[in-house]
């Protein structure tokens, strides 16, 4: 790697790319050495081999296509064949350069991408963000191990009494340093965001035996083997000799994998022991996640038998109860459907009512203002739903509520909306308003249905464009019922879920 020439010229006229979230992450393990033995992105031989063996080209094993993904326009400003124009500067989320990719191989991914592979150089200062002294590279901590075994978990929830128990029994067993690796790359399983996860791992430190914490990029991708095998890899290249995990199949890496063992507290003398040490009268067993997370949206502090209390007011503050919670409510459907009408009087009755502040971000609104400008065609459309989703999760992170009513037509749109409240850790409703197009259309609210089937207008939803009805909306209202029945089912639903108080009206 170090034998790349980079002139500061070459650099200065290369084009520049930001990588998705997943492909950043992985751009940040591979220069950080946690991808050992791999320094780049996946050649095309690599890949293939990869894919068809489980191995590299040169026969290691390595089960994951860590690849990079690029428009096939951005292939078309560099010329591989000329090593000062094939240069591609690779920039974080915030447009900073993170890397240098000298790319010396391109080929297809699939219509209109290509993936891209070369040598990489890091740029800049490297990782950036909070709890940045926590990001270690495992150069830096293996130095910082002591001799020995070395007990990994990689903690993506926080540390709850059963865990804490479960990691003291494993490190005793083994007599092992423990390593806690956090994953940062992306919100935890539970959603909880990257820092708060650090947070409420922290709070658990006086209660570990002695151990060294480190935040790694990574992320889950939704693809469990695919993970399961790099954090494997990425445990061997801290240094991890012994990894606590339920993952049993999955050692790779000449790790040794350690089970936990199912424990349960014993309320005579207050210790976590082996279920089966526990007799049933006096056994309570670890809370499940869905139970904390119920517990955590109805906001009933976490029992002190199963959660430290620093570890419980960490959880709390990041996760406050539903009705404390930031929340954004997408009203999708037809142009007339009423989206408006009922928002504007879930609205109100929330402005009457008090006990929650909310954004009303109505379509025709935004339209004269945050999207001044945009048309009617997909990708206008995009942005549209692409910018209101946006606002609203910042309106929900601070503990809002935004109500939204844009026609929200493609599935993708209302999926990215819901997708950015989660990530600001916020709740997410659907509500469909299903109003018939035979009726949208008779009522002509805007003489737009009109003005479509004159030729007036074209890309009229429901007319040119296509709605794709969701399949996945919390909220489904026909045309049955009055406005005030719409709004009140809404607001019972917004009840019934904890995020109004009951009785208020
Ligand atoms: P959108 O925001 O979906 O384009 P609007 O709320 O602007 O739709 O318009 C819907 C129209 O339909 C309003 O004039 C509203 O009074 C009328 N309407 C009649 N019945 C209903 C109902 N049950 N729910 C919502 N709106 C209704």
């Amino acid at each position: 790697m170090n034998g790349w020439v980079l002139p500061e010229e070459v650099l200065r006229g290369a084009p520049a790319y930001t990588p998705r979230p997943r492909e950043l992450a992985d751009l940040e393990l591979l220069l950080s050495g946690a991808y050992a033995p791999l320094t780049g992105f996946l050649g095309r031989e690599d890949l293939a081999s990869v894919t068809r063996r489980g191995r590299l080209a040169d026969g290691t094993q390595w089960s994951a296509p860590v690849t990079l993904e690029i428009p096939i326009g951005l292939t078309e400003q560099l010329d591989l064949a000329n090593p000062i124009r094939r240069v591609l500067v690779l920039t974080d989320a915030e447009a900073a350069p993170a890397a240098a990719l000298d790319v010396t191989e391109a080929w297809e991914a699939r219509a209109g991408s290509m993936y891209i592979s070369g040598q990489l150089r890091r740029l800049g200062e490297g990782p950036r963000g909070p709890f940045r002294k926590l990001r270690l590279g495992p150069a830096e901590v293996r130095d910082q191990l002591p001799q020995g075994r070395v007990l990994g978990v990689f903690a993506d929830r926080p540390l709850h009494r059963p865990q804490l128990a479960q990691l003291a029994h494993a490190a005793r067993t083994i007599a092992g340093h423990v390593l806690i690796m956090i994953p940062v790359g992306g919100p935890g399983p539970d959603g909880l965001p990257p820092e708060a996860l650090v947070r409420a791992v922290l709070a658990a430190r006086d209660r570990l035996p002695s151990c060294t914490i480190v935040a790694v990029p990574l992320a889950k991708t939704g693809d469990d083997f695919r993970d399961a095998l790099l954090y494997n890899r990425v445990a061997a290249a801290y240094g991890v000799t012994h990894l606590l995990s339920g993952a049993t199949a999955l050692t790779s890496g000449g790790l040794r994998v350690v089970l936990p063992r199912e424990l349960a507290y014993d309320s005579r003398d207050g210790q976590w022991r082996s279920r089966d040490d526990v007799p049933p009268h006096t056994r309570r067993l670890a809370l499940t996640n869905e139970e904390i997370a119920d517990l955590l949206d109805r906001g009933v502090t976490l029992p002190e038998w199963h959660t430290p209390p620093a570890v419980a007011r960490e959880v709390r503050r990041s996760r406050p109860p539903r009705r404390e919670r930031g929340l954004v409510v997408l009203f999708t459907g037809l142009s007339g459907a009423g989206k408006s009408t009922i928002a504007r009087g879930v609205h109100e009755a929330l402005l009457e009512g008090g006990e929650r502040s909310a954004s009303l971000l109505d379509g025709d609104v935004v339209r004269r203002l945050l999207s001044k400008g945009l048309g009617f065609s997909r990708a206008d459309r995009d942005l549209n739903i692409a910018r209101i989703g946006y606002v609203a999760a910042e309106v929900a992170r601070h503990g809002g509520m935004a109500l939204c009513c844009p026609i929200a037509p493609y599935h993708s749109g209302r999926a990215d909306a819901r997708r950015l409240a989660h990530e600001a850790g916020a709740g997410f409703i659907l509500v469909h308003i299903a109003t018939p197009l035979e009726v949208c259309e008779h009522r002509d609210r805007k003489g737009l249905y009109a003005k479509a089937r004159a030729g007036e207008i074209t890309n009229m939803t429901g007319v040119h464009d296509p709605y794709e009805a969701p399949t996945d909306a919390e909220i489904t209202l026909d045309t049955a019922g009055t406005v005030d029945e719409a709004v009140q089912t809404v607001l019972e639903y917004l009840t019934a879920e904890g995020w109004l108080e009951p009785g208020r009206r």
